[in-house]
């Protein structure tokens, strides 16, 4: 599935900037580019010449369309794990790369994580990804094809998306955006804002930027896992050029919609940040703050030797949160044994 050179791929753009392209290829206001946008990206008909196959136009003018536009994923898939309902999905784009995305199995529904960069420059010291320098930032289509070749072609149900994948979001912010933009466009693929969290960790002039959209509804996690500097310089670089207290200021003045709250990823690693010390500071780094602790087991990767908390020990510094009313989400780690879990995306980059 690779789109043909010089096309436009429609994964990449949104209904409006479609219909712009449609118009200069058509030379004319059509009354077919919204149905034909639909069928494409709402009801997975990439093969253009199904798509366009009931409208009574002149083959001349589906020729111009068949000769602009590629509507096909610009990633083909090549292998899937499954471990415990999770399924790991990797991915080749068109210059060979490969790249991941994880559909997790909720409750009622599926959680598609995807990626926005082959490889990261930020270097979080738990995480597989950052074991490898930043390769590129992938296209809006590329992310987009993730979300659509797992909806459309693999028929998951997915409800919500997660910019948890490889790679920093905010150090992809135009093609990130973009894809925002694409998955949540009405005639499209219709994916609400309130269903797309962008997880980051820590890009102060980014998060600020992202504040300019004023997209209320549009979901922010920060990857914390570390209440001072000095821990958190050690086990996410970024720390250094955004300190914790800047940090607590930006996320104070972040725009949010009623009971919204910013979701704040702390990965628990046994003897580094799991004291009940630890847990005091993260109380109060909470405090003042719309925030709900995401509490994540660390998972094993090949960049440290850092290990997994022992059960009591998470419970503890759970009990603490709670009893301190944090409002703390508990993650049993899915899909780890295919390193599927978080911080273990990017060994086949
Ligand atoms: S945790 Fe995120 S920001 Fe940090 S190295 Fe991994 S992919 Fe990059």
């Amino acid at each position: 599935m690779q789109s043909q050179p010089d096309s436009i791929s429609v994964l990449g753009i949104t209904y409006t900037e479609f219909l712009e392209h449609f118009i200069r290829v058509t030379g004319k206001k059509d009354h077919y580019a919204r149905p034909l946008y639909r069928q494409i990206m709402a009801k997975g008909i990439y093969d253009l010449k199904k798509a366009t196959a009931e409208f009574s136009s002149s083959n001349g003018f589906k020729e111009k369309i068949f000769n602009s536009f590629d509507a096909a994923p610009l990633l083909s898939c090549e292998q899937e794990w499954i471990s415990e309902n999770t399924k790991k999905i990797v991915f080749t784009a068109s210059d060979g790369r490969k790249i991941e995305s994880v559909l997790v199995p909720m409750k009622t529904y599926k959680t598609l994580c995807v990626s926005s960069q082959i490889g990261c420059v930020r270097k979080c010291i738990f995480c597989e990804t950052g074991r490898n320098k930043l390769i590129r930032n992938l296209s809006a289509g590329e992310i987009v094809s993730q979300m659509y070749y797992v909806k459309h072609i693999l028929k998951e149900p997915v409800r919500n998306i997660v910019f948890m994948g490889m790679g920093e979001p905010l150090d992809n912010f135009d093609a990130v955006i973009q894809s925002i933009r694409v998955l949540n466009d009405r005639f499209g693929l219709s994916l609400p804002m309130g269903h797309i969290t962008v997880s980051t960790a820590g890009i102060i002039n980014k998060i600020n930027e992202l504040r300019t959209l004023n997209w209320k509804k549009l979901r922010l996690a920060v990857s914390l896992n570390a209440c001072t500097d000095e821990l958190r310089n050690r086990l996410m670089p970024v720390n250094k050029t955004y300190p914790l207290a800047d940090l607590k200021a930006c996320l104070k003045e972040y725009p949010l919609h009623q009971n919204g709250v910013i979701l704040l990823g702390y990965v628990l690693i046994k003897g580094i940040n799991d004291s009940l010390n630890d847990a005091e500071r993260l109380v109060s780094f909470c405090r003042g703050l719309k925030v709900r602790v995401n509490l994540i087991p660390y998972n094993p990767c090949s960049s440290s030797d850092f290990q997994i908390p022992d059960p009591l020990g998470y419970n503890v510094f759970y009990e603490y949160l709670i009893q301190n009313k944090i409002h703390v989400i508990t993650r049993r780690s899915k899909g780890s044994s295919i390193m599927a879990g978080c911080g273990q995306l990017g060994k086949n980059a």
